[in-house]
């Protein structure tokens, strides 16, 4: 199993790369479709749900006091998202936070509709709020209003459910990553989403700054679960099928501390090759 996902992290790595290249336009025609990138959204966890769509990923966390959405998609991905929460039940109404992990358009884009349309209170770092205040990168996108500043190291309590938040520099300066309590059938695991992982960026600086965040990361003890906020860089759908299979006394297909390791390890290998690449450039 560990080479099927190392192939998938290597094909996620690979389409983002094809992602940023000149025939980008043709993929990001279907990237951007909803019926071409619907997914039945389903339960992970006792209080996790994947609401996400094929290639960007958003989660719904329920908590006794209400819901956290991680995460908006865009433009018609953002209608699946909420069709997607109705359809576990859910009342987007019910969301009072939206987390966004970065200010680029696949995860902010549908921000703005969760604030006008369900008053749902953005939470983002200061660093990325401002992304929104320059010209979008990659695609357009209706600008939130600021609402919440996200500082590393601060939290979020809503009822019993405590959210840990880390700022995880690098893919963008601000990406917001966060820690959290998963349960399977009440039994706690500790989660983590690193709120951004793609090298589509450049300059050593910037390049140095992710190394750092992910030898920060690995440095945390006992994360257990890993969320991604693209489905390919956590094995999503591959575990998901796995958990439906799941017989008594089996373990949980997403409780996979060793791969979470593992990951990481690929990630500093990752960046550091892109630092080499990076410094060469810098003195050419
Ligand atoms: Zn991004």
């Amino acid at each position: 199993m560990q080479n099927k996902f190392k192939n998938g992290l290597i094909a996620f790595l690979l389409s983002w790369s094809l992602f940023n290249s000149c025939w980008a336009q043709d993929v990001g025609d279907t990237l951007d479709q909803a019926e071409t990138q619907r997914v039945a959204p389903f339960q992970v966890f006792d209080n996790l749900y994947y609401v996400g769509a094929k290639w960007v990923s958003a989660w719904l966390l329920e908590t006794d006091q209400g819901l956290i959405l991680f995460d908006s998609l865009y433009g018609e991905l953002t209608d699946l998202v909420i069709d997607s929460i109705r359809e576990l039940g859910f009342d987007p109404d019910d969301i009072r936070y939206l987390i966004v992990t970065h200010a680029h358009y696949d995860h902010i884009g549908g921000a703005r509709r969760f604030q006008d349309e369900f008053g749902s209170v953005v939470m983002m770092t200061e660093e990325d709020w401002n992304m929104t205040n320059e010209p979008a990168i990659y695609q357009d996108y209706p600008k939130p209003i600021r609402h919440l500043s996200v500082a590393d190291g601060s939290t979020l309590n809503l009822g019993r459910t405590r959210l840990r938040f880390v700022q995880t520099p690098g893919h963008t300066v601000g990406v917001l990553s966060t820690q959290f309590t998963v349960y399977d059938n009440g039994y706690p695991h500790d989660a983590f989403m690193f709120g951004g992982v793609g090298l589509n960026f450049s300059g050593v600086d910037r390049t140095e700054m992710y190394i750092n965040s992910v030898k920060r990361l690995m440095g945390f003890q006992g994360i257990e679960v890993n969320v991604p906020n693209h489905e390919g860089s956590g094995e999503v759908f591959e575990r998901y099928e796995i958990l439906q299979d799941r017989q008594d006394g089996d373990p949980h297909a997403f409780v996979d501390p060793e791969r979470w390791t593992a990951w990481l390890d690929q990630l500093l290998i990752a960046a550091e090759a892109k630092l080499i690449d990076e410094q060469e450039a810098a003195v050419n």
